[in-house]
């Protein structure tokens, strides 16, 4: 018997996989950062390879290593490094690294010297996002002093990549001034004498609308896992994620009783009150407090009152409802349930958000497809 459970459709995970490749003849890295979006790092990893997937994404050095412990030899690309970290571990493992600046160059310099093997690397240009990456006024002389390192083969350049600002809007301006600005970036690789196997630059929303972007390698994260970095598109893809609990207890209470800390909901008249076992700890937002959209008995019902650390109530009015009846919070709406795009839409954020915000919660994992 379950309490609350997050599934995971690792089927569902397979044909995203295989949709995205449809579309493209670049190469494949599913982004698997933040717990696979909340779905499992390794089980996410695992089910995207076996639809093909050829490259792995992570942000840190620690969440590639996972990856390597877990048996997984495909190439890896780890992209947030700040400084001090044990660099060698990667170059070790094989892992591919990110760099952006002069003072990681230095880093990754001293890690290939201790690990005894030159580091691969992919110097990343910023085209406008202003986050991560070199700035075009650096990156000259960050593809020098990569070149130079090259030369005495203490690194081997593997790629070269930028990331898009604007994930939701495809026909956004901005994407065709990073565009151009990557292609001048290229150049400026090409005048420095490097020949990098690699140039990316799509995440899901240019790999799904922007063939151009595709270059020898596309980077989605979200649309593996059968979101949509678009609103009201869904390109064909299969939300991968289910959360969901049985009620914990009911009880019928009178009109005009306050309902949760700080009695932010009052019952109009004589409810039948659901209360279940999922809250804040567990990923449900706090935000979603008189808003968060959930299906119990076929209906779409509202969280009545606060979100708390670890359950939250509905009124369900005059239905009845029982201990054990499965509460839906969000699916892939197959069944009439919310999605995550929904949650988003309730809460002020984004479907990315709502699925990662369960990964690595108290709340059981159970998996869904073939597991390999
Ligand atoms: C997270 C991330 C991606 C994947 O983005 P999606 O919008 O989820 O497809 C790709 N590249 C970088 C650098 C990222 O940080």
């Amino acid at each position: 018997m379950w309490q609350a459970e997050v599934r995971v459709d690792l089927d569902a995970i397979r044909e995203n996989v295989d949709r995205l490749r449809a579309g493209t003849s670049a190469e494949l890295m599913a982004v698997v950062k933040g717990d696979g979006y909340g779905h499992g790092m390794v089980p996410a990893a695992r089910a995207a390879l076996d639809a093909g997937a050829d490259w792995l994404g992570v942000c840190t050095l620690d969440e590639a290593l996972t990856l390597r412990a877990a048996g997984i030899d495909v190439p890896v690309l780890a992209w947030l490094l700040a400084p001090g970290l044990p660099l060698h571990t990667g170059v070790t493992a094989g892992v591919d690294l990110g760099v952006a600046s002069l003072p990681q160059l230095d880093e990754m310099l001293a890690a290939s010297r201790t690990a005894g093997r030159p580091a691969r690397l992919h110097l990343k240009i910023d085209t406008g996002l202003a986050r991560g990456g070199a700035t075009v006024a650096d990156w000259p002389a960050l593809l020098d002093a990569a070149a130079k390192a090259q030369a005495d083969g203490l690194v081997e350049v593997v790629g070269v990549w930028s990331h898009f600002v604007y994930a939701d809007l495809p026909g956004h301006p901005t994407t065709d001034r990073q565009v151009a600005v990557f292609h001048e970036g290229l150049a400026m690789v090409e005048r420095a004498g490097l020949r990098p196997r690699y140039r990316h630059l799509a995440n899901s929303a240019a790999t799904l609308t922007r063939p151009d972007t595709h270059f020898d390698l596309v980077r989605p994260g979200l649309a593996v896992y059968g979101l949509s970095p678009v609103a009201g598109e869904t390109y064909g893809l299969r939300p991968a994620m289910t959360a969901r609990a049985r009620v914990m207890l009911t009880k019928r209470v009178p009109a005009g009783a306050g309902v949760s800390y700080g009695h932010t909901y009052t019952t109009e008249r004589e409810a039948n009150l659901a209360v279940v076992p999922l809250g804040y700890a567990d990923g449900v937002p706090r935000h979603a407090s008189n808003c968060g959209p959930v299906q119990l008995g076929g209906v779409r019902r509202t969280i009545s009152g606060r979100v708390c650390m670890d359950q939250f109530v509905l009124d369900c009015g005059d239905d009845p409802v029982a201990a054990g009846d499965v509460a839906t919070l969000f699916g892939s709406g197959s069944d009439g349930e919310p999605t995550a795009d929904d949650w988003a839409e309730a809460v002020g954020t984004i479907n990315y958000e709502i699925v990662t915000r369960f990964g690595s919660t108290r709340v059981p994992r159970v998996y869904d497809g073939d597991r390999t």
